[in-house]
């Protein structure tokens, strides 16, 4: 099997990578940057984002692991190197599916496809920014505010939940839209909750002014002459290769309440 490893960099980090790669050559697995069938991504939650968005291209055949080497870790599954070597070697992994945001941006005349992992997100360059919210082709609202956030299901604990937005449960095949520091008064009205949207729904958003600037998990950029931003659940999924052991709900309570009580990671 091609596998291929992407490390955050860090000295931890990096000696995983070292024993990973190593232990597996030598059990005649192939180290395959290009076409690997299963991604390794050894640090945090940003090691996961970079993984996905090397390897987005080809998400119909290579899955990801996720091992933990401190920070949050919220998609880790796994920080214990030999039970994860086993798991691999054995192949006595599960596999599950998360959904993805997909976003099409009209500017200048051309359209742009992005694909998030947690989110995609809206806001102006400088001062608050103004963008119209329609859903399914109908006025929704005319939102005035700092930016818009637009997260998966995975997503939902990340830019999401620090926006009052709900936690999704990532079986469910939705995206959330959630506002950042709407202005509410009699002038301008938004609906001022997060909004869950389903497969096969459509959302547009129609900003006001020229130049915004849009994030794409970790990355952001200004986009020039934007005319509209298009989210819905996108057609591919992510994914993860885990232990049975750890359902999300453990997840979110591990990362968020305490590390108590809680049920342990793969190979703890
Ligand atoms: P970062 O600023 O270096 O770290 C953001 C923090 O969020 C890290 O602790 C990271 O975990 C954690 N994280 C990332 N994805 C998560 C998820 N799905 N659930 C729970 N926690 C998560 O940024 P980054 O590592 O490049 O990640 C980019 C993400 O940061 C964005 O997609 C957005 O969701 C989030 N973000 C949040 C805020 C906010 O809450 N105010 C603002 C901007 C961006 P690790 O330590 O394990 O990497």
């Amino acid at each position: 099997m091609e596998f291929a490893v992407i490390s955050r960099g860090d000295e931890v980090s990096e000696a995983k990578k070292e024993i990973v790669t190593q232990y597996l050559n030598g059990q005649g697995f192939n180290y395959n940057q290009v076409f690997p069938r299963v991604v390794i991504a050894i640090g945090g939650d940003g090691t996961v984002l970079q993984a996905f968005h090397t390897y987005k291209h080809r998400l119909e055949s290579t899955a990801f692991i996720a091992y933990n080497t401190g920070h949050l870790g919220f998609y880790s599954d796994w920080d214990n190197v030999e039970s994860l070597l086993e798991a691999i070697v054995d192949s006595s992994l599960i596999t599950v599916e998360y959904p993805l945001v997909q976003a099409e941006v009209e500017a200048d005349g051309q359209t742009v496809t992005y694909q998030a992992l947690n989110d995609v997100t809206i806001k102006g360059v400088k001062g608050s920014v103004q963008i119209d919210v329609r859903l399914n082709n109908h006025h929704f609202e005319s939102f005035k505010g700092d930016g818009l956030c637009i997260s998966s299901p995975s997503g939902s604990t990340g830019y999401n939940k620090s926006l009052g937005g709900a936690i999704v449960h990532p079986s469910l095949e939705i995206i959330q839209l959630s506002e950042m520091a709407s202005i509410n008064n009699r002038v301008y009205r938004t609906i001022g909750s997060s909004l869950v949207i389903p497969k096969h729904h459509i959302l547009t958003l129609l900003p006001k002014a020229d130049t915004y600037m849009l994030s794409v998990d970790h990355e952001s950029f200004p986009v020039e002459s934007i005319q509209q931003l298009t989210c819905s659940v996108a057609k591919e999924k992510i994914r993860f290769l885990r232990c049975r052991s750890f359902p999300f709900w453990n997840r979110v309570k591990e990362a968020f309440i305490s590390l108590n009580d809680c049920e342990p990671r793969g190979g703890r």
